[in-house]
C-alpha cells in the first residue's frame, strides 16, 4: 500500500541568557563540574526560585517571530519524576498555560511556501548531566546545566516527510539565530529534537498511531531516524501488524530506531501548578516593545532578495 507520513516535532532550544532561569548562576558550557551551582539549582530544601526576566523576553520574542499569540497570564507547573540529574525531584515547566500558542513557521516545499503550525512554546529548566566513568566504576552527577533556561517548541503534525522535517528545523534554527535568543547549536546540545511520526494510507483523514523518537541530536540523524521509522511502520502494516504507541531511540551507528518504553510504561508526571512562582502577566506594551526589537527575519529577507535583486 502507499502511505503518507505524518510528523510533529518537539524542539528544545537553550536560551542564550547569561544566567540560569531561577537563580543567578552563570550558564556555562564545558566548565569544571559543579562549579556553576548554588543552593537553588542543586535543589536544597527551602530555597525559592526567582524568574529570569530575560528568559521571558526571549521566549516572547520567539513567539512573535513565529506568529504566536502571547498568553496574557501564563503560569509554571511542576513535572514530577525521579532521576539523579534532577535534584528537586521535579522540573519546573509549563503545562496548561504556556507563554506562546498557535503560531507557524513557513518552509519551501517544491518551490511553494508551506506553513507548519506551532502548537505552543513554553519555558522550562534543563536538568543536570550524569557521567558514567569507567575509572571509578561510579556514576557522577554534574549540575552545571541544571536550571539552564530552555524553550520547548511543539509543532502541529503538519510535516509530511523527512525532508520537510529537516527544512522546518533549519528554518526554525535560522529564526532563533536571527532574533538572537539561542545559538541553536545541535552539536553543543543547544537544540535537541523529539520526532513524533506515524503513517496512514494516502488519502486517509485520520492519523495513525505514532512513535516518538527521543533526543535526536543532528539534522542528518533526524532525517535518517524519520526515514527508518517510516519504512519500519510501513513494513509492520504491510505484514498485517499494528503500530504501537511507544517511545523509541535512534542508534546513529546502526542507523536504526529501537523501543525504549511502551505507552503502558510511560511516566505519570503528576503535573500541578508551581506554588513558588506567581503567574507571568505579559502587558501588551511590554510585548510591543519586544516586537520592535525584531529585525528582518529570514523569510522577509528571502522575499526582498527575490524582489530587489531578481534572484531565482
Ligand atoms: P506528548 O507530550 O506525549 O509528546 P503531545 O500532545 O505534546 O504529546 O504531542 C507531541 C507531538 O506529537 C506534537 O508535535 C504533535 O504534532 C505530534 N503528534 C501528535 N499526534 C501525532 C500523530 N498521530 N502522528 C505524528 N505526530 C503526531
Ligand atoms: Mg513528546
Ligand atoms: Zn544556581
Amino acid at each position: 500500500m502507499n502511505y503518507e507520513a505524518v510528523i510533529g516535532l518537539e524542539v528544545h532550544a537553550q536560551l542564550q541568557t547569561n544566567t540560569k532561569i531561577f537563580c543567578g548562576c552563570e550558564t556555562a558550557f564545558g566548565e569544571e563540574a559543579n562549579t556553576r551551582t548554588c543552593p537553588v539549582c542543586i535543589g536544597m530544601p527551602g530555597v525559592l526560585p526567582v524568574l529570569n526576566r530575560k528568559a521571558v523576553e526571549y521566549i516572547i520574542k520567539t513567539g512573535l517571530a513565529t506568529h504566536c499569540s502571547i498568553t496574557p497570564s501564563s503560569r509554571f507547573a511542576r513535572k514530577n519524576y525521579f532521576y539523579p540529574d534532577l535534584p528537586k525531584g521535579y522540573q519546573i515547566s509549563q503545562y496548561e498555560l504556556p507563554l506562546c500558542e498557535r503560531g507557524y513557521v513557513e518552509i519551501l516545499v517544491d518551490g511553494k511556501v508551506k506553513r507548519i503550525g506551532i502548537t505552543r512554546i513554553h519555558l522550562e529548566e534543563d536538568a543536570g548531566k550524569n557521567l558514567h566513568t569507567s575509572e571509578s566504576g561510579a556514576s557522577l552527577v554534574d549540575l552545571n546545566r541544571a536550571g539552564t533556561p530552555l524553550m520547548e517548541i511543539v509543532s502541529e503534525p503538519d510535516i509530511r516527510s523527512a525532508d520537510e522535517a529537516a527544512e522546518y528545523l533549519k528554518k526554525l534554527r535560522s529564526i532563533l539565530r536571527y532574533i538572537e535568543v539561542s545559538d541553536a547549536d545541535m552539536e553543543k546540545g543547544n537544540f535537541r529534537c523529539d520526532c513524533n511520526v506515524s503513517i496512514r494510507p494516502v488519502g486517509a483523514q485520520e492519523y495513525g498511531t505514532r512513535a516518538e523518537v527521543k533526543n535526536v541530536n543532528s539534522f542528518k540523524f533526524v532525517q535518517k531516524a524519520l526515514e527508518y521509522e517510516i519504512k519500519r511502520q510501513a513494513q509492520v502494516l504491510d505484514e498485517g501488524g499494528r503500530v504501537v504507541q511507544e517511545t523509541r531511540l535512534f542508534d546513529s551507528a546502526k542507523g536504526v530506531t529501537f523501543s525504549m518504553r511502551s505507552k503502558e510504561e510511560a511516566h505519570d508526571y503528576r503535573y500541578f501548578p508551581e506554588p513558588d512562582l506567581v503567574p507571568v502577566v505579559t502587558a501588551p506594551e511590554a510585548v510591543e516593545a519586544i516586537r520592535k526589537t525584531i529585525t528582518e527575519l529570514p523569510e522577509a529577507k528571502r522575499e526582498r532578495f527575490v524582489k530587489e535583486y531578481g534572484l531565482p
